[in-house]
This record gives C-alpha cells, structure tokens and sequence, in this order.
C-alpha cells in the first residue's frame, strides 16, 4: 500500500470540533479519520477506513481462528421477528422503527439474536449439526438517548456480533470459554488496556455475562478493581463470598420491605418505645437511623441485628411488627459491630435512600441475603435492613450497593479502587430464551428433541477505534499501535530540492519490501506543517527526507517514544521494515 498525501482525500484541521469533549472525538475528527454527518452518524474518510478494517480484521482472524463462521445478515428487519422475542416492544425508543411502502413494519437492527436463530433453526436440525458459531461485522442502529464522544457511541455503529449454538450446557460453557480467550487476544492485539468484568445481562435476558472494559478516563463504565490481584468488577455486579455468618437459627423469620409502608421511622420508634421490650429507642440524631439488635425469647445471645431506616424512609409496619413480637430488640452499639464484623446476613437497599452511609459489598441476584457487614473497621454505623431466615423476598428493592474504594477485594487480596473504562466487549450465556422463543430442536443422539443453547457476543468495532485513541495519544495527535495504524510509515519530503523525488522513491521501496507506507509529497506545503501533521495522524514511524538529503541522511523519528535518529539514506529499508 502506498498512499500519496498529495492526492489522499484527506483535510486535517488544527482546531477541535465544537461538540467534542473526548480526546479520541478530537483527534479523529482533527486527523481527518471521521467525520460528522448527522448527531451520533459517522462517515468513515480514507485513513479512518483503514484502521477501521484493520481492527475489522484482527477481530477476523482470531473469530475464524476459534472456529467462528463469517456471514452477512440483512440490516433491514421485519417487526415479526422481534414481535415473537418481545423486543420490538422492550428495545423502547433505542429501536429504529420504520414502515414499507406497503404499511408493513421493520427496523433496523440493534443487535441480531432473532434473525441468526431463525438463520439456524432453518439449516440445522441433527445433535451431528451442532456447535456452530456464526458472526458478522456489520452496521449496527441504535437510537441512543445521548450519542456522544463521536464513534464512543453512536446511532449507527459497527458492531462484531456473534452467536454460539450448543446442544447442551457444557457446550454452551465451551463455546463462550472460546470467545473470552479470542476477545482477550483481540484486545491484546489492538494494544488496548482492558479489564474482564463481571456484568448484570440487562436486557439481553440469560445468565453468566462479562464485559471488557477498556480503561479510560473518560469512560462510561464505573468498575472496581483490586490493589494487589486481578479481581475487577462492574460496579453493580461486585459479587462477595458470603461471609461466614452465624446461623440464623431460632430467629423469627421476618422481613421489612423497603416498598412504601404505613410507618415512618419515627413510628418505628414510637412502635418500638412503646412495645414494652424491656429497652430505650432512640433515633440516633447524627445518622438518622435505629440501629437495633434482637434476641429470640429464651436465648442468651443477642444473635440478630435489626434495622435502621434513614428519617424519610417508611417501612411496613405490620410486617415489622410481627417480626419484632416474638424477641426483644435493642439498640446496636459500636461494640456489636466490633464483636462481630461479620455479624449479620442482610441486604442493602438503594444507595440513595441510604443516604451514602452504607459500605458493603453484595451480590444482589442472591435474594436470601448475602450482605456481610465490615463494621469492625469501619468509623461509621450501618443501616443494615432486617431480614432472618429464607422468607426474604427483595420485591424490586434490591439496588445496587455502594462500594468504596478501601473496601476488602472480594477475592480476600487487597483492596478496591474503583476506575471507569469503555465497554469494548461484552459477552453472554444466553440459555435458551431464543430457541425457547423461536421453539429451536436438535434431534438428539437417543432420537428426542433437544432444545439448543445459545450464547451472544459483541465488540463495537468502531468504538474499538476510539477507545485506542482514548488511550493512546498525547497533545500532538494520535499514537497508533502498529497493528491498527493507517499505515507501518509515514515518509515526509520536505523542501524545494529533490526531496519530494526522494521522499517518493524510498515509499516505493518500502512499499515493495511490504510496508503500508503514506508518503507526504504535497508541494508548496512547509515542513511545520507536514510534521504538525505527521505527529497528528499518530502513524508509528515516520521518515523524513531533509535537508540532510545531500549528506546523504535521512531522519527516523518514533511516534510513542518521540526519538529521533540521523539514518543514511541506504539504510533506511533495513531500518523500518
Ligand atoms: P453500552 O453499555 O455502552 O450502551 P451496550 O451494553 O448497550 O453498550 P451491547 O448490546 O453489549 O452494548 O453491544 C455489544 C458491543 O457493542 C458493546 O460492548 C459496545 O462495544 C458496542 N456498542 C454498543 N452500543 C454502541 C454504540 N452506541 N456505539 C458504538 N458502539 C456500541
Ligand atoms: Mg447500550
Ligand atoms: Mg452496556
Ligand atoms: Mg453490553
């Protein structure tokens, strides 16, 4: 490849567009990667086409290498198939919806699980058939609510979706096993820092899911990652080995929802006051909470921490009641929480309500209550909500828990921080909600059907693009990792003599020997200006054919390290292939 700056259609811009915030939004308008046709609609210039394809194919070949099979699927959707998942109806304002000229609907497709189960219900039908994974790369529509950072997210997107079929579990959890080890030498290959987390499935309905989260700044993404192991989570999906609790035996099975009650929390204490538990209730003034502790009749240790609810909280009074009447309460003080760390099975309600003063790490799929209390260490009191025994229902309150950074790791190794990080990739064990749906069948092996296991898979390939940009670049422009760059080197001709010549015939040369070279050989343009530009664009060499040309000397710089070396003319092949 040889491609002239003299004629590229290429315009780099020295200011930053208006609308961009991020350094990747920027540098790929400025660089002349992209440009903006419509809020969240990218064009794609020539070097921006470049790299695209060049992330297209890394992601190519270690999809093929792992067994997957490329095909193209329409982008354009009848309404039915997304009628018969549900999701023409949950995708909500994301989707683009359109109509024929007949009145009939369609859309176009944000992702494809519909149409590539249709795809293989319609081919497949042996247990012999199976695994198969397929994959696309392809545009990609979503009607984001807030398009934002250029390509970062955008309405239409380039998207690699794919999608494993198994006929039974242990393949499922191969064939997703084989994606995690390909997106991890994919990303590797685009020299992005990443970090594997486990995530909530969201939408997409199904089970084990992960994303890959490139760190950066200015991601989305919040996650928490450990001081001293790998362990990184997405927020909302730290998980926590439950602790090791005391058993809850002989307790009252009791739970107070967090759903909007008949009592306030001054009620609470009125109720509790007033209940003849053989104990003062106060509302502790500084945190606006009861903290409480019961202990079932007869037994001689305080066992059960009881809740505390911050003031504008209400709570189902009579649940809370019938909780309370078979123990006595009383409040929790420091030395409860300093006796046992790790006192209490619960749950944490939402972050908000509980005014920021909780710190605790929860799994929140577990509904019988996994939350453990760091109380020991802490300087704080907890609010911790009551719950005993197996009757806790979370009915819709479970939220999210608030996790600090200082907080234990959940692996025991160190502590957390939190960072935040673009989602580059994100895969799911689907199960079976689509073959349920679309009633896909494999004859099995003993001559019944078996229904098919299926997994989906994605990396924005064109917010791949960004998040390297994301990280890698400096104030001058972009700094491209070879394997993606527009190209291996960037030979400049400056001056009025022969150096354009030159700087033309060297590009050849390396062109020959199979370099992917750009050559400046724009005339009347000054040497300010091609550097200026050289350094913007990020390739990884550049050449540059100067003055020294009569010495017989050309100059290398390296775009990541800034080094720059005097090189003799003869050498130049050698020294950049
Ligand atoms: P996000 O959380 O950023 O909205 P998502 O979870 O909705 O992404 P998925 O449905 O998991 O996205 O799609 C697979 C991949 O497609 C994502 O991991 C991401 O890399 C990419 N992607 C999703 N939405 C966009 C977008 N609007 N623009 C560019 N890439 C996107
Ligand atoms: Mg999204
Ligand atoms: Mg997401
Ligand atoms: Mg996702």
């Amino acid at each position: 490849m040889l491609l002239r700056m003299s004629t590229l259609f290429l315009r780099t811009l020295r200011e930053d567009p208006a609308d961009a915030e991020v350094p990747s939004h920027k540098l790929l308008v400025r660089g002349g990667y992209v440009r903006r046709a419509a809020p969240g609609i990218y064009s794609w210039l020539p070097l921006g086409k470049i790299v695209l394809e060049n992330v297209a194919r890394v992601v190519r070949e270690e999809m093929d290498a792992m067994g997957g099979q490329e095909v193209l699927l329409p982008a354009l959707l009848p309404r039915e198939f997304y009628e018969t998942t549900g999701r023409w109806d949950d995708y909500g304002p994301n989707l683009f919806r359109l109509q024929d000229r007949k009145g009939a609907d369609y859309l176009l497709g944000p992702t494809h699980e519909e149409l590539f189960t249709l795809l293989v219900k319609g081919e497949y039908s042996s247990y012999k058939d199976f695994p198969v994974v397929l994959y696309q790369i392809q545009e990609k529509f979503r009607d984001e609510a807030r398009p934002r950072a250029g390509v970062l997210r955008g309405r239409e997107f380039h998207m690699k979706d794919s999608y494993s079929f198994d006929i039974d579990d242990e393949g499922l959890q191969a064939s997703y096993d084989a994606h995690r080890a390909a997106y991890q030498r994919i990303f590797e290959r685009l020299g992005l820092e990443y970090v594997i987390v486990s995530a909530t499935s969201g939408a997409m309905g199904g089970s084990a899911s992960e994303e890959f989260l490139a760190v950066a700044p200015t991601g989305e993404d919040t996650f928490v990652r450990s001081t001293e192991s790998d362990y990184a989570a997405n927020v909302e999906a730290v998980t926590t080995p439950a602790p090791a609790a005391r058993p809850l035996d002989g307790l009252p099975e009791a739970v107070v929802h967090h759903t909007p009650g008949t009592a306030t929390i001054q009620t609470l204490v009125d109720f509790l006051n007033g209940a003849g538990l053989g104990r003062d209730f106060v509302e502790a003034d500084t945190l606006k909470n009861v903290l409480v502790k019961t202990r079932a009749p007869g037994a001689d240790e305080w066992e059960l921490l009881a809740v505390g609810l911050p003031g504008d909280r209400e709570v189902d009074f009579k649940r809370l009641e019938a909780a309370l009447e078979p123990a006595e309460v009383a409040l929790l003080d420091e030395s409860d929480f300093a006796a046992n760390p790790f006192l209490v099975k619960g749950y944490i309600g939402p972050r908000a309500l509980l005014d920021n003063k909780v710190r605790y790490l929860v799994d929140p799929r577990v509904v019988t209550g996994t939350a453990w209390v760091t109380g020991a260490d802490r300087d704080e009191h907890h609010v911790i909500d009551l719950v005993a025994g197996r009757d806790f229902t979370p009915d819709g309150t479970i939220d999210v828990a608030e996790v600090r950074d200082g907080d234990p790791s959940p692996d025991g190794k160190g502590t957390l921080y939190t960072a935040r990080g673009i989602e580059i990739g994100h895969i799911f064990q689907l199960g079976r909600k689509y073959t349920d749906a679309f009633q896909v069948d494999a004859l099995g092996s003993d001559g019944k059907p078996k229904r098919i296991t299926m997994g989906s898979y994605g990396i924005g390939v064109s917010r791949a693009v960004a998040s390297v940009v994301e990280q890698s670049h400096d104030d001058k422009g972009i700094v491209w990792p070879r394997e993606i760059a527009p190209a291996d080197v960037h030979v400049v001709g400056t001056g009025k003599g022969d150096q354009i010549e030159e700087a033309l015939r060297i590009a050849g040369e390396l062109r020959d020997q199979g370099l992917r070279v750009l050559v400046d050989d724009r005339k009347g343009v000054s040497p300010g200006v091609k550097f200026t530009d050289a350094e913007l664009l990020g390739v990884p060499t550049s050449v540059i054919i100067g003055r020294g040309l009569k010495d017989g000397l050309v100059e290398l710089r390296d775009r990541a390290t800034g080094e720059r070396e005097e090189v003799a003319l003869g050498d130049i092949v050698e020294r950049t292939v």
